[in-house]
């Protein structure tokens, strides 16, 4: 377990949480939508660009072949990270959003009319809206599995869903507004019982646990980079090869062809076949040092960090008069999310943040779940390593003070 000191060691990686917003020292509970960046990433950022910097994979010289190397070097670092079982399996992408549009593109581009895909109503709008662009242009039909009143999914109707019309299903292992930990791994194997392939969507499970895509066997599983201490505009979609294979191009141009001719293009080998045109190679050779970070100081320290922030927090919080926590799973990520009697959730966000504390509000790119819960928005407080308890002490300090100013 990482002890106080270790807290604030870590911390002075994080220049930016020395901050001040509103004339307080800031306490950054945003990690759900964005993770600070820890200096080696953003010195890794500023090391290439200032001596390496060069186009990957179309020259011969020198910096050419080292940014080749770095961007090659972190796709197989990555692999070895997810446990998967070979590089032509990692694919870069801009993150969790065009991976999902890939697959469900790409992928998607075998499904015909009435072939079913089931989803979750605690899905982000990430792995909501590609299916329906999907459901648009070839008919299929989505079928959404529901929550019970902790915010856990419905796991008898998960499988009921499953039929001989199901050719797909997609859900996140990690809720972004509930916190739940889906039992994906049960779920996988429900589904290929089925013959069923499924795509996990891991944007929010990623920061927070090891991913072993071997023992999880699923057919697809997505992440950002900018949610994992990296930087911004990079994800990845791990994909079977076998479907690799099978896929069509997602998108056409440069890096993903073998040869062009008017007549005829044929296509690169895995995995250049998905990653069309100039890649962000600089964020990719630095999302290398972003899981350095993670795996210097331990997956297993960090969650457990989170998780005594979590427990701290929440045990305090529901004092607060009126206050309600949506998203009481027993397995759940270090994710708050909660209204305070009848006051807006954009308020509550106001009051905090002139007192420092950043916390998102509003639908959380979840809107069916917003639906299925009957209200329009929550607050949402979520913790990463660096957050300390005297910040949890902080929020709940700014939340009781918000909380009686808008009794
Ligand atoms: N899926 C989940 C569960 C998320 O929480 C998010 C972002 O918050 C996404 C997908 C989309 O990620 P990105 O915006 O990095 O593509």
């Amino acid at each position: 377990m990482l002890t106080d000191k270790d807290i604030l060691e870590i911390r002075k990686s994080f220049p930016i949480l020395n901050r001040e917003v509103s004339g307080k020292a800031m306490i950054y509970l945003d990690n759900t939508a964005t993770s600070q960046t820890p200096n080696k990433v953003v010195e890794e950022i500023a090391r290439i660009y200032t001596t390496s910097k060069a186009n990957v994979h179309r020259g011969v010289h020198t910096l050419s072949q080292e940014m080749t190397d770095l961007q090659e070097q972190s796709r197989e670092h990555i692999r070895r990270y997810i446990n998967a079982a070979s590089r032509e399996e990692v694919i870069f992408t801009r993150g969790t959003t065009e991976a999902i549009n890939l697959v469900a593109s790409s992928f998607g581009s075998r499904f015909q009319e009435g072939d079913e895909v089931i989803l979750t109503v605690m899905e982000h709008h990430a792995n909501i809206v590609p299916w329906q662009l999907l459901r648009d242009r070839c008919g299929i039909v989505l079928r959404v599995v529901n929550i019970n009143d902790k915010g856990e999914l419905d796991i008898e109707q998960f499988r009921s869903l499953f039929n001989e019309k199901t050719v797909m299903a997609s859900f996140c292992h990690v809720s972004n507004v509930l916190g739940t930990v889906n039992p994906v791994k049960e779920m996988v194997s429900f589904a290929h019982s089925k013959g069923v392939p499924v795509l996990i969507d891991g944007a929010q499970a990623s920061p927070h646990m090891l991913i072993d895509v071997r023992d999880l066997d699923c057919d697809f599983y997505v992440f950002s980079a900018h949610k994992m201490y990296g930087p911004t505009g990079i994800g990845v979609l791990y994909g079977k090869r076998k479907w690799l294979e099978e896929m069509p191009p997602y998108q056409g141009g440069g890096e993903m062809i073998a040869k062009v001719t008017f007549a005829h293009t044929t296509y690169a080998e895995l995995p250049f076949k998905f990653e069309a045109g100039t890649p962000d190679f600089v964020g990719i050779a630095a999302f290398s040092k972003a899981i350095d970070f993670i795996e210097e100081i331990g997956m297993d320290n960090i969650a457990a960090h989170e998780h005594a922030l979590l427990e701290y927090t929440q045990e305090k919080m529901v004092k607060v008069p009126g206050l309600r926590i949506f998203g009481t799973a027993p397995d759940k990520s270090a994710v708050i999310s909660f209204l305070v009697g009848r006051s807006h959730p954009y308020d509550l966000g106001l009051l905090l943040d002139k007192q420092g504390v950043e916390v998102r509000t509003g639908h959380h790119c979840a809107m069916p779940l917003m639906d299925r819960l009957d209200i329009p928005g929550t607050v949402r407080a979520s913790f990463a390593v660096y957050n300390t308890f005297e910040e949890a002490d902080g929020f709940l300090k700014a939340l009781t003070r918000a909380a009686a100013i808008l009794e």
